[in-house]
């Protein structure tokens, strides 16, 4: 058992393929196997949806952070261990930021990569060490990872930026990150 809280960050869209929408359902019964808190932004659609739905469904646990605005967009999910409602998008980042201590990209949108830039640029500053992962499923994060290296190559970006993320190909190689990634913390205590 572990205390740890991942931060899962994916599209809040319904009309994907059902490749990722299974893919989102198998990790959140699998956070929920592994007794690790899932955050995440608190709706009940696309793949954020179904990974909670999962989650909640295996026994686990899950906080919600929803902005309080976001009503006409998207819906909140009423069946999660916690929800908290805030006042903008910048508060229920911070929020799903502060509350967790690794961060996992599924595939996802505009949304998903604003939230995922924005940890990354934070950790680029040294506001925090927190690990992050994409699963790179069908390889749907090439392009951005590809841009990212570009920036490197360019020197637009450090050469020490690429150890911010780790680009995991399957969710079986993704668990062993993050399992990885608890065992060392839990040795840390
Ligand atoms: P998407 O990847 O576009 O489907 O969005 C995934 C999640 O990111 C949704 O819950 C959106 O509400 C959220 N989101 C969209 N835009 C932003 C933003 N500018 N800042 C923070 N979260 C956002």
């Amino acid at each position: 058992m572990t205390d740890t809280s991942l931060c899962v960050f994916c599209g809040a869209r319904d009309l994907v393929s059902a490749e990722y929408l299974d893919s989102a359902t198998r990790f959140g019964g699998l956070l929920a196997k592994a007794g690790i808190t899932l955050v995440y932004g608190g709706g009940n659609s696309g793949l954020m949806g179904a990974v909670s739905s999962a989650t909640m469904a295996a026994g686990g646990e899950v906080t919600g952070v929803f902005p309080e605005h976001l009503g006409v967009h998207e819906v909140a999910h009423k069946g999660l261990t916690r929800i908290h409602f805030v006042a903008s998008m910048h508060e229920r980042k911070k929020m799903m930021f502060d509350l967790s201590d690794i961060f996992v990209v599924l595939p996802g949108g505009f949304g998903t990569m604003d939230e995922i830039m924005e940890i990354l640029t934070w950790r680029q500053i040294g506001l925090h060490t927190k690990p992050t992962f994409f699963l790179n499923q069908n390889g749907y994060w090439n392009p951005l990872l590809d841009m990212m290296d570009k920036a490197i190559a360019e020197g637009f970006a450090r050469p020490s930026n690429r150890d911010f993320y780790e680009v995991c190909d399957t969710l079986e190689s993704l668990m062993e990150a993050v399992f990885r990634h608890t065992e060392k913390k839990d040795s840390e205590k």
